[in-house]
């Protein structure tokens, strides 16, 4: 940090005096009072979705070759979010979008002085990645795997981060161990008309668009987990499908309009076809879970939030199943006026 000598508006030589409670740079010519204000810093965390953050490798001094957050000085008339985003595209190459304040750090540094390090949380919404500007190389890096970072309050606007998400974190890993072998297709994107209501009515389009794969996917379990069942299939798949017409109408909150007491002839029927009630209800077993397994294939399931849609989802489907068994097996019971 470098020292003031002579006064910038008369050129008066600088002394120290007491002002306000602090040791002040002071001219006693112009009686001009230097205060020290810390330089406004933009700095911005972007993570990907194998949880990395991009860093970008210093050019210059300070910390010339260590790894830090894109970051730099705002500037006057710049808004401090603007200049994170413009510190991203400079370094990194990146297009970001701003999601969230992570944390504003002020610190003495030997090189600049007094600094007020803002961070904040972006996205990747465009550009490519590449070093530019003061940057010799730029990447992403596993977010509990950083090399030590030339900024200390980079480190700490990341341990924020991190604290701000692991619970999430422990949530959506822990729920991606119930499907090691999931290989999602789509992406979710729950602000649409239909989560009002419920969040997990806009999983109901994808019964309703894939309603012939989920039963050709149900029909493949049943041959090789109710072998003795496919004899029947052809029975089966047409009930299959009331099942799922009537979970669609259900769920798409026409519920008053679906007579349960159909699936008491659904019983009736079964048992005419000698089809064993435990086998009919593995048949439904296998059903919900054919739903269930198409849904958490299709969505990708990154957040709590589409956790818990999913959960809710599943729930709606298990309340319904248990009523379309009870009026099953009250078929298979014969009618009450029997
Ligand atoms: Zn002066």
């Amino acid at each position: 940090m470098k020292k003031r000598l002579f006064c910038c508006y008369c050129g008066n030589t600088i002394t120290q005096s007491e002002i306000e409670g602090k040791p002040r740079d002071y001219c006693r010519h112009c009686h001009t009072v230097f205060y020290e204000n810390p330089l406004p810093v933009a700095s911005c965390i972007v993570v990907n979705e194998a949880r990395e953050v991009l860093l970008v490798k210093r050019k210059n001094d300070p910390y010339s070759g260590m790894w830090c957050l894109p970051i730099g000085f705002a500037e006057t008339g710049e808004e401090v979010r603007n200049a994170a985003l413009r510190e991203l595209e400079e370094e990194a190459g990146i297009e970001g979008k701003i999601i969230r304040l992570i944390d504003v750090d002020t610190i003495e540094n030997y090189f600049y002085g007094s600094m007020a390090i803002v961070t904040y949380e972006a996205e990747a919404a465009g550009g490519t990645l590449r070093a530019g500007d003061d940057a010799s190389d730029a990447g992403y890096f596993p977010i509990m795997k950083l090399p030590k970072l030339a900024w200390s309050s980079n480190r700490k606007a990341i341990d924020i981060y991190i604290d701000q998400n692991k619970d999430s974190w422990a949530m959506v890993d822990s729920f991606k161990r119930l499907f090691p072998d999931m290989n999602p297709k789509e992406k979710f994107s729950p602000k649409t008309e239909e989560q009002k209501r419920l969040l997990s009515n806009i999983l109901m389009k994808i019964i309703e668009r894939d309603t012939e794969e989920i039963s050709l996917n149900w029909a493949e379990d049943i041959k090789s987990m109710a072998p003795n069942l496919t004899l029947h299939l052809e029975a089966l798949v047409k009930m299959n499908k009331d099942v799922l017409r009537a979970i669609r109408h259900w769920l798409q909150g026409k519920s008053r309009a679906i007579d349960f007491e159909k699936f008491t002839k659904m019983g009736e029927n079964l048992s005419r076809l000698d089809i064993p009630l435990p086998d009919a209800l593995n048949a439904m077993a296998l059903s919900r879970k054919s739903i269930w397994v198409h849904v958490v294939r299709k969505k990708i399931l990154f957040s709590p939030l589409e956790i818990y849609t999913t959960l809710e989802f599943n729930n709606r489907i298990i309340f319904i199943y248990d009523r379309i068994n009870y009026y099953i097996t009250t078929g298979y019971c014969g009618s009450p006026n029997a």
